[in-house]
C-alpha cells in the first residue's frame, strides 16, 4: 500500500517524528516524585513477562513508527538498563536506515556494567537523571538511600565508552532548588549538557502541587544571580529544552519548562508503553494496544494504518490547557509505566 509519510500530520499539523520507548515499567529507584516506594511497593501490580513487548515485537513496532515517519528514538522506563538484552534491540534499532539518532535515558546506576556493551551496540547517546549532590539528600529522592557516587561512576562509564552524555536535574521547590549553581559548577568543563526539568504533574501518585514547582523563569533567575545567561536559538523543530549559554563559562544548558512554557505546539512525540500501547501524550488518561492487534496476527499495513489513524486523531496538549482542566481527579499514567 502507498503511503504519503511525510504527509502524517495530527489535527493540530504536527508530524510524528519522535517515538519514546518503555522497555519496562520496573525500576531500581523509588524517585518521590515518579514511583514514591508506598504505592509502588511489592503489592503492585508491575507487568509480567507475558505482558511485555518481547524484543522483537519492539522493533517490528518500531519500524512501522519509523514508516509513519519516526526519525528519532529515545529508551526509557522505568529504568530501561534493567531490562535484559537491550543491547540487542538498540543494535537492531540502529540498524534501521531512517533512524537518525537513538538515545536512552538511564538513573545512570547500571552504566558502568552496560555503557560499553551498549556502545558498542550503536547508542551514541545517553540522558543520566542526577537532582542532587548530596548523599542525604539524593538517598532521600530516589528512596532507597542510593549515593551520589553510584550515579557519578555511572556516568565516568559512559564517557569512557564513548558516548555523548546530558544531565537531567528533576528541581523542586524546597527540594534541591538550592543545588541548581552546585550543579552548573560540578559539570563545568566536563562537556555533558545540563537540563533543568520542572516537577512535571504526571501519573496519579506523586503528590504534585503547583507551589512545588519552580518555573523556567524562577531557574533562570537563580542563575542570573550568579551568571550572564544569553537564549540560544533552537537546535530543530520540536526540540524539548530551551537553550541557554552562561557566558562566563561558555557553558549551555537546557530548561525543560512543561509547566510554564508549555511546548505542545510542536510535539512531534508518541509513546510506546512497554506492555505496547501508544500514548500520543505523556498526561493521557489511555492508550491504546498495539500488542493485542499484533498478536492477534494482524499484517503490518493492518498495524501500520492503526498508527496512522491513531496519529491523525491526535489533538493532545494537555500543558498548554493545564491551567484550564478543573479535575484534578483526572486518570492519567504514571511517568515510570510510558518514560519521560
Ligand atoms: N529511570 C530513568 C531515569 O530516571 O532517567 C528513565 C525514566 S524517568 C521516568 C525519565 C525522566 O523523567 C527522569 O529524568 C526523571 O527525573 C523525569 N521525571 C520523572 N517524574 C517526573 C516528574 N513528575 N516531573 C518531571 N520530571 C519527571
Ligand atoms: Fe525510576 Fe527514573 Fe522514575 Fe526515578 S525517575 S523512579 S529512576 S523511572
Ligand atoms: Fe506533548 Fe502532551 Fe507534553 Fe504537550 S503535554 S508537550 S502534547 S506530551
Amino acid at each position: 500500500m502507498a503511503r504519503m509519510q511525510s504527509l502524517l500530520k495530527d489535527k493540530l499539523h504536527r508530524p510524528l517524528r519522535d517515538l519514546r520507548i518503555s522497555v519496562t515499567d520496573r525500576c531500581n529507584f523509588r524517585c518521590t516524585y515518579c514511583m514514591p516506594k508506598d504505592v509502588f511497593d511489592k503489592n503492585y501490580p508491575f507487568l509480567n513477562k507475558s505482558q511485555l513487548l518481547t524484543d522483537d515485537e519492539i522493533i517490528r513496532l518500531s519500524k512501522l513508527f519509523v514508516k509513519s515517519g519516526v526519525k528519532k528514538i529515545r529508551i526509557t522506563g522505568g529504568e530501561p538498563l534493567l531490562r535484559r538484552n537491550l543491547d540487542k534491540i538498540i543494535s537492531q534499532l540502529s540498524r534501521i536506515e531512517e533512524v537518525e539518532d537513538i538515545a536512552l535515558t538511564t538513573n545512570g546506576v547500571l552504566l558502568p556494567k552496560k555503557a560499553k556493551q551498549l556502545k558498542n551496540a550503536g547508542l551514541k547517546r545517553v540522558t543520566v537523571s542526577l537532582d542532587s549532590l548530596s548523599d542525604k539528600r539524593f538517598g532521600k529522592i530516589n528512596g532507597q538511600g542510593i549515593p551520589v557516587s553510584s550515579v557519578l561512576t555511572g556516568i565516568a562509564s559512559a564517557e569512557e565508552a564513548g558516548l555523548e552524555v546530558k544531565i537531567n536535574m528533576m528541581v523542586q521547590k524546597d527540594v534541591n532548588d538550592d543545588e541548581i549553581i552546585n550543579m552548573i559548577r560540578h559539570f563545568e568543563g566536563s562537556g555533558h549538557i545540563l537540563r533543568f526539568i520542572e516537577f512535571m504533574d504526571v501519573g496519579n501518585s506523586n503528590q504534585w502541587s503547583l507551589k512545588k514547582v519552580l518555573t523556567k523563569k524562577e531557574i533562570l533567575e537563580k542563575i542570573k544571580q550568579f551568571y550572564t545567561v544569553e537564549p540560544l536559538d533552537q537546535n530543530y523543530f520540536g526540540e524539548v529544552a530551551s537553550r541557554f549559554r552562561i557566558k562566563e563559562t561558555g557553558e549551555e544548558i537546557g530548561i525543560i519548562s512543561s509547566i510554564s512554557d508549555a511546548f505542545c505546539s510542536s510535539c512531534t512525540r508518541a509513546r510506546l508503553s512497554a506492555d505496547g500501547s501508544v500514548y500520543t501524550c505523556l498526561f493521557s488518561s489511555y492508550g491504546t494496544s498495539l500488542r493485542n492487534p499484533l498478536r492477534n496476527g494482524e499484517s503490518d499495513d493492518m498495524l501500520l494504518e492503526r498508527i496512522e489513524e491513531l496519529w491523525q486523531h491526535r489533538s493532545d496538549q494537555y500543558s498548554k490547557e493545564r491551567r484550564h482542566i478543573q479535575d484534578d481527579k483526572k486518570r492519567k499514567i504514571e511517568m515510570s509505566y510510558i518514560g519521560g
